[in-house]
């Protein structure tokens, strides 16, 4: 058994594994930020719809629609993202956002 090539052979793969593992990290980050992007997009959506009704005019829908928004701000506080005007889209890593808190309160 020739040690140099295995040596060599165990090195390369640590390289490659270097590699990798660097490709998973900036995979990872891109499905962040298209993950945050869409959360943004999301509340876009729904402050947008949010006007519209409201400059409809059309009483008996508003109620409907702003609760049918403030669910939908809901649940996406819920998977993870802040929905305040701080921090809005982003993803949230540090538990609870009192910003978040207060503005689902008000809505
Ligand atoms: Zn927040």
């Amino acid at each position: 058994m020739d040690k140099q090539a295995v040596f060599a052979q165990v090195a390369h793969l640590e390289e490659r594994i270097g590699e990798l593992y660097g490709e998973l990290g900036s995979l990872k980050q891109k499905i962040i930020e298209l993950l945050e992007e869409n959360s943004k997009l999301q509340i876009e959506n729904e402050h947008l719809r949010n006007r519209m009704d409201r400059q409809s005019g059309k009483s008996g829908e508003i109620t409907v629609s702003i609760g049918e928004g403030f669910d939908a701000l809901a649940r996406l506080y819920h998977e993870g993202f802040h929905v305040c005007n701080v921090h809005y889209g982003s993803l949230r890593t540090d538990g609870d956002c009192l910003f978040c808190l207060s503005f689902l309160r008000k809505s």
